[in-house]
């Protein structure tokens, strides 16, 4: 045993106040990783585990300053606990002899012995536990800008359906700021067309009958406007197997329904003017012949024909003969009801579809429509065009319950309206 380790020895059982000093040595070796500073911060004493955990052999251990133990960012701080005496547990960092800092706990206790003060302080190995915490923190802080900097807008959800936490991205999709956004349900700024779907997928996941869904949905902005949305929803479970809250996924789809209803449209009407084209003119006109027939309702249909349109275009070129035909479906569409439809039937021939119309009724409409087209002059360019229509009208059930017949009686009208002169009208 050396003298330093004697007279360490001989430390410990002052400070103890027991009797045989071996039976203290052991009590000291029982702590965690400890040491006994003088003072002047001087070492005189370790035990096996702080040995370990330090790294320096017991003879270079004793007498060196214990400011040489820890990280140079931490001594001031240590200087100033020992001369206030705190005896507060606080975190350090060590340095042990391969310069590898270890992250402890520090509980540290102060003597009198011989009228003189020493500074008694436990270490505990943190490091894994700092590891751990740093690991929480990072992953919270990269779940955090997950959430905040994500393309799609995310939610966390009631199970009542209040939004309990949303990105920035969902605010921008449904124009309100987070406060205003966290104060509402989903089913406040859902449409009403589409909440009964929603509603019924909720209960099924709150039923354990499915664990998510996706559903394409309406939402209304702040602004009142309806936005296209793609939610992915899920169900987070407490450990009891109750409802905790949901994750809504929710991406903005309205430019692909945009498209889709383009392409729809595209597929459905006349490019030029914006009327249903011929399919679609014969899907509905078959629709309209069966409700009337089912009702016992009237059903009027018009055949309107341009007047020696070849001559327009003959005098002022195919581009002013396309204008013609768009002012023309504007004003057919202008004078008609909701519930009618207007489409073109071929070059310069429309057909409209006129559901409860009685033929009497057809043809004042029929008059108003001529007179508006023989008062109207359309201009192209320098020029000033004006051109009249011939209009046969048939209608259900005069002329049969047939799309045919009913398209074959209104035409053969047209071309009578034509015999006869041409801007007229002739009832089948
Ligand atoms: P009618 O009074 O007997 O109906 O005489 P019309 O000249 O109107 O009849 P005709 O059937 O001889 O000519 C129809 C013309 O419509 C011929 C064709 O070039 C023109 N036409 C058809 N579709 C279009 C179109 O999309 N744009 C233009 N500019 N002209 C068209
Ligand atoms: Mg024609
Ligand atoms: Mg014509």
């Amino acid at each position: 045993m050396t003298s330093a380790e004697e007279k360490f020895n001989q430390f410990l059982a002052d400070i103890f106040q027991v009797d045989g000093a071996e039976g203290v040595v052991e009590c000291f070796q029982f702590l965690f990783g400890a040491f006994v500073i003088t003072r002047d911060g001087i070492v005189i004493g370790a035990n096996a585990e702080f040995i370990e955990m330090i790294q320096y052999l017991k003879s270079e251990l004793y007498g060196m300053s214990a400011l040489d133990l820890i990280a140079e960012d931490e001594r001031a701080g240590m200087i100033a606990r020992f001369a206030e005496g705190n005896t507060e547990r606080y975190e350090l960092k060590l340095l042990p002899k391969s310069k590898k800092i270890l992250d402890v706990l520090v509980a540290p206790r102060n003597f009198n012995a011989g009228g003189k003060v020493f500074r008694l302080a436990e270490f505990v190995d943190n490091t894994a536990q700092k590891l751990s915490q740093t690991t929480v923190r990072e992953s919270e802080q990269k779940f955090h800008s997950v959430f905040e900097q994500a393309a799609v807008g995310i939610a966390r959800v009631s199970p009542a359906g209040t939004f309990l936490e949303v990105n920035q991205k969902l605010c921008d999709i449904v124009g309100y700021s987070k406060e205003e956004l966290i104060k509402k349900t989903f089913q406040e700024i859902t449409h009403p067309d589409d909440l009964d779907i929603d509603l019924g997928l909720v209960w099924q996941m709150l039923n354990n009958e499915r664990d998510t869904y996706n559903l394409e949905k309406r939402y209304f902005h702040k602004n009142g406007s309806i936005i296209w949305i793609s939610l992915t929803a899920s169900l987070i479970k407490n450990s009891d197997g109750s409802p905790k809250y949901f994750v809504a996924v929710i991406e903005d789809i309205c430019s692909r329904k945009l498209l889709e209803y383009e392409l729809i449209n595209k597929a459905s009407h006349d490019a030029l003017t914006g009327l249903c084209n011929r399919t679609t003119l014969n899907e509905k006109l078959e629709n309209e012949i069966h409700r009337a027939i089912r009702y016992s309702r009237s059903l009027s249909l018009m055949m309107i024909d341009i007047d020696h349109f070849k001559l327009v275009n003959d005098n002022y070129g195919h581009q002013a003969g396309d204008k013609v035909l768009i002012e023309l479906a504007k004003d057919f569409k202008k004078i008609i009801r909701r519930a009618d439809d207007a489409g073109r039937f071929g070059g310069e021939e429309f057909l409209l579809v006129l559901p409860e119309l009685n033929n009497k009724q057809a043809l004042v409409l029929a008059e108003r429509l001529r007179q508006q087209i023989e008062s109207r002059s359309i201009r192209f360019g320098e020029n000033t065009i004006n051109v009249t229509i011939s209009i046969g009208i048939s209608g259900y059930p005069e002329h049969g319950d047939e799309i045919d017949s009913l398209i074959k009686a209104c035409d053969d009208a047209m071309y009578i309206a034509k015999q006869n002169g041409r801007n007229r009208i002739v009832s089948a």
